[in-house]
């Protein structure tokens, strides 16, 4: 280690921010996910853990088994409307701030599944900060939404939810 001795050298070694920004760095690098799949698109969700797309780039490899200990909700199926109350539980049962990605056709308007059992989209139970399409998305599409929300993290946009109930509070 060299002595610090120049200007250059002062400013290179300290690093000014606010404590907002480094809340919002924190926050989006260690995104949790809960535990939980619903369908075919589940598989696909498991995969990003894997070494091979590595999803602990991003601080989020980290399932919670608990959804007290999850940021993150990722529906990663079709949701039945006996599921939904559940999956509605879960979500309250997270700590705020939290954030849900809606991953495949299914998840984000019910898919091929036009029916009275499913959900046509799960934003009719939880609000949803991304939706990632496909059938089934690809574990490099659920990345790609992954880092769209830690981008939403970092620009300090708040949760849906939060978007949501702002608006209603204004009527
Ligand atoms: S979007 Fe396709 S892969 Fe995903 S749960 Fe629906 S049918 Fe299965």
């Amino acid at each position: 280690m060299g002595l610090i001795s120049t200007q250059e050298d002062v400013e290179k070694s300290i690093l000014f921010t606010t404590v907002d920004k480094m809340v919002r760095w924190a926050q989006k690098s260690s995104i949790w996910p809960a535990t939980f799949g619903l369908a075919c698109c589940a598989i696909e969700m498991m995969s990003v853990t894997d070494s091979r797309y590595d999803i602990a780039r991003f601080g989020s490899e980290a399932f919670r088994a608990s959804p007290r200990q999850a940021d993150l909700m990722i529906v990663a199926g079709r949701v039945s409307q006996k599921m939904a109350p559940v999956l509605r539980t879960i979500w309250e049962q997270m700590p705020e701030p939290k954030w849900v990605i809606a991953m495949g056709a299914c998840a984000s308007s019910g898919g091929v599944f036009d029916n009275y059992a499913i959900i046509q989209g799960v934003d009719h139970i939880v609000p949803v900060d991304v939706y990632v399409p496909g059938c089934p998305p690809t574990p490099e599409a659920l990345l790609f939404g992954v880092l769209k929300l830690r981008d939403k993290i970092a620009m300090g946009l708040p949760p849906k939810y939060i978007e949501v109930s702002r608006r209603q509070a204004k009527g």
